[in-house]
């Protein structure tokens, strides 16, 4: 069997195909666009992605899982699930109204029913989840500059599944769930990314498919709101499916896009990312050095040492760093080779970018040469 949902069951809360009788009943309500956070977010909650979640989080859940990383009913749940108004549209929403949602284009994809409605306490809310109120951090920044000042919880219903940047990768867990079982995997192993692929990554892959009973890999792809200098969404796609195709046996592996705003809050978001493959039904989870990490704000292992104290229903796979050592001539990391740094090749995603910038070669034994093909095509960056 696939894992089971986190907290039981999949909330799934989606109606496709009735669009024409719900916008019908749209008439005379108040419509809002959301900010594309929690645009991303109210998909997902309403395919079960964030299962047990049923609807954006309000006061006391806030205040639970900022403070004990809890829901409520203490069931472990670490990142914010929220839903701030804009300011030009704060006066139109009231608890208690129903709401109709906007995608980015204006059109509408699902209804609202909106319970409360509070002031978020921004600081606090930095603070607890990020580490930080510096607003050098992406998400921080985020917060002060960009969320309104007032939240609303309640639930979502999509009647529409807008187009989002993953295109025909993103699926419901559901779907995914549905392909484990027909492919008979039990034991499955989920892998989180938002670049692309160094042959250090697929070591991780590869190892974790090596573990005896191990079914499949699910490759799982946070494509969301583009910052300058990340990389474009098709990039990333792209890549991914070079390094599958000529790295990987097909019948093991599974790749699938996010489309959700990255959370880089460290040990936080580790555990956030790792919930939401339980519920793609994921038994494993692979965790990297300096997973969900930005600058140097986290221990780069933080988020392996949190599932020490958090049991989430998902087995972590962790690992030390790897790199590319001359001496053993290959892929290796620190848990299990002897030589010293100065045999280690060791290439950061920042020095990749720099290269491409430069129209430098990027080496072989960082990148298989497929994926260098589509990286050194030029314009894979967003300005
Ligand atoms: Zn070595």
């Amino acid at each position: 069997m696939v894992n089971t949902p986190y907290g039981g069951s999949l909330k799934i809360s989606m109606d496709i195909g009735n669009e024409e009788r719900h916008i019908a009943g749209l008439k005379g309500i108040t419509a809002v666009k959301p900010f594309v956070d929690f645009f991303y977010d109210s998909l997902k909650l309403a395919d079960g992605s964030y299962s047990p979640l049923e609807g954006f989080m309000n006061e006391e859940e806030l205040e639970t899982v900022l403070k004990g990383k809890v829901l409520p009913n203490g069931l472990p749940w670490t990142i914010p699930i929220i839903f701030a108004v804009d300011t030009s549209q704060n006066d139109k929403v009231r608890a208690g109204d129903q709401i109709a949602l906007l995608d980015q284009d204006g059109r509408p994809y699902g209804i609202m029913d909106v319970e409360t409605k509070y002031m978020l306490k921004k600081k606090e809310m930095a603070q607890d989840v990020y580490g930080t109120l510096d607003i050098k951090h992406p998400n921080v920044q985020d917060i002060f500059e960009r969320y309104g000042d007032f939240a609303i919880s309640g639930r979502v219903k999509v009647f529409r599944l807008p187009k989002l940047p993953g295109g025909v990768y993103e699926k419901h867990p559901s779907d995914v769930r549905e392909e484990f079982a027909r492919r008979g995997w039990k034991n499955i192993v989920a892998y989180q990314a938002r670049n692309p692929p160094h042959v250090a990554h697929e070591y991780l892959q590869k190892v974790s498919l090596e573990i005896p009973g191990m079914d499949g890999l699910f490759v799982h792809l946070i494509i969301g709101r583009l910052k300058k200098g990340d990389y474009k969404a098709d990039v990333i796609l792209d890549s991914y499916s070079a390094l599958l195709k000529n790295y990987h046996r097909p019948e093991k592996t599974l790749m699938g896009s996010l489309s959700i705003t990255m959370r880089y809050a460290g040990p936080r978001a580790s555990i956030f990312l790792a919930i939401v493959r339980r519920n793609y039904g994921a038994t494993h989870y692979i965790i990297g050095r300096d997973q969900a990490g930005v600058g140097n704000y986290y221990d780069p292992y933080a988020a392996q040492r949190i599932f020490d104290e958090m049991d989430i229903g998902i087995i972590p796979l962790k690992f030390k760093e790897t790199f590319y050592c001359k001496k053993c001539r290959g892929i290796t990391s620190e848990s299990v080779c002897p030589h010293g740094m100065e045999e280690r090749m060791v290439i950061s995603q920042t020095r990749i970018r720099e290269m491409l910038k430069n129209h430098q070669e990027i080496p072989q034994e960082i990148i298989r040469p497929e994926v260098a093909k589509i990286l050194e095509n030029g314009d894979v960056l967003n300005e």
